[in-house]
């Protein structure tokens, strides 16, 4: 049993919110609390950041014309803008910019076809947001980054300011902010339920060891949000959640390092087929002491859970990564892998973000920004939330994010 820790400016145990989960979301969030003059407590049931849940493995992609959809570009570029502030308050590199790479076969782009559309809906994101791009050819592409070995029909829309957050240090980093400005956390302690007490305006958090009040909760729990809505009794919501775990890989660069370093190499995405998992993404090297290039695909057949996943990667899973994506991709990389490491994505129906009071608990928040794309967006996203539970007024609009649509799309 993890030993659980306290970090308090205050003794009180009523607050004016409690965030539940310190990982990409919770961090972000219990951040700008922190800095609005509340009083707050976080929990979490590891001691963040961790490897546990859905934001570890060195780094990110982020990129601001969002071809997921014009509703998530405000948060992304405001992520930006507190990454950087953070970097000069804790004088930590959390973001590099990279530039990125979002590549796919002209024909079955221009055809709308499956996942090689999300070239075209990037194009088209960045056009109407005046965000700085190119659309190359494969000529273009080979010309800047020979490291790609194309089939020569690609087309590939480049992004100057993409680039990869480190995940681990963007909480570590707004988790030791949010400290030292004042905010609880505790650590080493699941939160069993939340409850409506009093009149139905204060709000009771309970760990295994105790219980907390607060005028508002913001459940940002990750993978384990399908589990906390069922120990709510919450099977309806449970439903629109399910946990698919995905593997992220690190391949030794050897000699082409300097290809594969930030400054020579781009942050990309790159389908290839027609399937759903013909694709990888991936990253320049992110440490220096082990250069690599790490890449990943996503799979969405199989379900996990939190306790159930295998976390250990095999060498054949591995293998196959190499064989089926890299090889050939990238000539100058052999197979040795260098890591593995498993990780889950918590996705919705539609993979986009729930971002929404439980009903019947109004005063609990259940923020899930997953789907494979949310932690671009988490410290916007933090803003966004802390603002909407403060009742302050914001420019930001998390109503694309209701549960509703779900509801509205489900088949009768
Ligand atoms: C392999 C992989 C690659 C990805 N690549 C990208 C990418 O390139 N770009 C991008 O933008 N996004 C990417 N994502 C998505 C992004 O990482 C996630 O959207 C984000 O990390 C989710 O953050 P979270 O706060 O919801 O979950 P987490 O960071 O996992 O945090 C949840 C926290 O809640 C805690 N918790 C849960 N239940 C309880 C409880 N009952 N009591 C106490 N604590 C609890 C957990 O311990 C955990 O710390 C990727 C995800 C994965 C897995």
């Amino acid at each position: 049993m993890t030993q659980s820790q306290s970090s308090s400016s205050s003794s009180s145990s009523h607050y004016d919110v409690i965030v539940v989960g310190l990982g990409a979301l919770g961090a972000a969030t219990l951040y700008q609390l922190s800095q609005r003059g509340v009083r707050v407590l976080g929990i979490d049931q590891f001691s963040p950041p961790h490897d546990q849940g859905s934001s570890h493995g060195d780094s990110r992609i982020t990129r601001l014309a969002v071809g997921e959809g014009d509703e998530y570009v405000p948060f992304v570029q405001r992520s930006h803008a507190i990454w950087r502030e953070l970097e000069a308050r804790t004088g930590k590199p959390l973001m590099t910019t990279t530039g990125g790479l979002i590549l796919a076969p002209r024909d079955r782009v221009a055809e709308h076809h499956g996942k090689s559309d999300f070239v075209r809906r990037t194009i088209a994101c960045a056009e109407r947001f005046g965000i700085a791009h190119e659309v190359l050819d494969a000529a273009g592409i080979r010309t800047r980054f020979p490291q790609f070995h194309l089939q020569g029909d690609e087309i590939g829309y480049y992004e100057h300011d993409a680039g990869f957050v480190r995940p681990e240090d963007a909480i570590g980093a707004q988790l030791a902010v949010a400290r030292a400005s004042g905010a609880r956390t505790l650590t080493g302690e699941r939160v069993l339920a939340v409850e409506s007490v009093g009149n139905g305006d204060t709000v009771c958090v309970r760990t295994g060891s105790a219980s907390f009040t607060a005028d508002r909760a913001v459940v940002a729990a990750g993978a384990w949000l399908p589990a906390f809505l069922g120990a709510q009794a919450r099977a309806d919501w449970q439903a629109d959640f399910s946990v698919h775990r995905q593997v992220m890989h690190w391949f030794d660069t050897g000699s082409a390092t300097a290809d594969f370093a930030p400054g020579r190499f781009p942050i990309f995405i790159w389908m290839f087929g027609d399937g759903p998992e013909d694709y990888m993404y991936g990253f320049p090297s992110s440490d220096p002491s082990q250069p690599a290039l790490k890449v990943a695909t996503e799979q969405y057949v199989a379900a996990t859970t939190p306790d159930t996943i295998d976390r250990t990667v095999s060498a054949e899973e591995t293998a196959a990564m190499y064989r089926e994506r890299v090889a050939g991709r990238f000539p100058q990389i052999g197979g040795r892998a260098l890591k593995a490491r498993a990780c889950m994505y918590t996705v919705t129906p539609d993979r986009r973000f729930v971002i929404d009071a439980l009903d019947g608990l109004p005063r609990v928040l259940i923020a899930s920004a997953c789907s494979g794309h949310g932690f671009k967006h988490s410290a916007g996203l933090g803003e966004a939330i802390a603002d909407h539970v403060l009742d302050r007024p914001s420019e930001f609009d998390l109503r694309p994010f209701a549960r509703q649509r779900l509801l509205e799309k489900a088949p009768a």
